[in-house]
């Protein structure tokens, strides 16, 4: 039996019933089989599952897609009782900042500057605050975080490590539709001639993916991110595994940013690089 509490009080009531180890999926809701992959996979380890559906304002900037943001709450309880979820703490604004707009917030450091965080200021300071609080309220001994977020899911580790907040984190591979389209929440903005210039996104990394040596990458995806006409880039970048600089050779990771008529997507997969014989 699902449990699904929108204050602190029923989450507190509902998380007296974990006998052992709490384990939690975020998400900010409208959820889809990448959603389902965490839950599936926290469940497996640990009985006790907390997923949390909200739409964090913190993170969105001015002119993002905060208000049109979907909210699906109804269909998105549907899929957590049918994956096992024992609780759903789906909060309201007034729940998650009883105080109003916090005034003492996470500082992402240099790894949040980069990137997603040179393209949306003040986007990983509200994660990562949503992100703490969330982990705390709930009580969290293990969270579970897509790899499609890569940046995000390397701060909270970060995060963790820096402020000894105590918690497993598990990282969980993107998944794709059957045409490599990662399943994204903004992915139902696409018009059907979106979807398809959206396509160019995931099928320049794999390709990408595909080369060893980083200017045949960066030439390969980015030729084909450039041949879609729907496709307006934001970056390309090749780093190391860990967001760092991309070594010589071994794992490297590949990430991709670019809107696509009104909505922007990212995207980005693992790749080993290896020096030419
Ligand atoms: P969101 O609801 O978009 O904030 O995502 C909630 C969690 O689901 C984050 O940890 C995401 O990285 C993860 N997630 C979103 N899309 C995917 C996907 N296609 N595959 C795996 N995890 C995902």
């Amino acid at each position: 039996m699902t449990q699904v509490a929108h204050t602190r009080d029923e989450l507190v009531a509902a998380l007296d019933g974990a006998g052992g180890e709490v384990a939690v999926v975020m998400t900010m809701g409208a959820l889809h089989e990448g959603h389902g992959r965490l839950i599936r996979t926290a469940r497996q380890r640990s009985p006790f599952v907390v997923v949390t559906i909200f739409v964090n304002p913190l993170q969105f900037g001015p002119g993002e897609d905060f208000e049109k943001y979907p909210r699906t709450l109804e269909a998105d309880l549907g899929a957590c009782r049918a994956e096992g979820a024992a609780v759903v703490f789906a909060p309201g604004r007034d729940d998650v900042y009883p105080g109003g707009a916090p005034s003492i917030t996470m500082n992402p450091g240099p790894l949040g500057a980069i990137l997603e965080g040179a393209s949306r200021p003040g986007h990983f300071s509200g994660m990562l605050t949503v992100v703490e609080k969330l982990l705390r309220l709930t009580r969290a001994d293990v969270a579970y975080f897509g790899e499609k977020d890569f940046q995000q899911l390397a701060l909270i580790r970060r995060m963790v490590l820096d402020l000894e907040l105590g918690v497993e984190i598990v990282g969980v591979p993107t998944v794709r539709e059957s045409d490599g389209l990662a399943l994204s929440s903004r992915n139902r903005y696409l018009s059907e001639q979106e979807r398809k210039s959206a396509l160019a996104l995931s099928r320049a990394l794999r390709e990408g993916a595909g080369h060893s040596d980083p200017a045949a990458v960066l030439a390969t995806a980015g030729k084909i991110l450039a041949e879609e006409p729907g496709v307006r880039l934001d970056y390309l970048e090749l780093t190391g595994a860990d967001l760092g600089d991309v070594p010589d050779e071994g794992p490297a990771r590949l990430l991709v940013a670019a809107r696509v008529g009104a909505t922007r997507l990212i995207d980005n997969v693992p790749i080993v690089l290896r020096k030419e014989a």
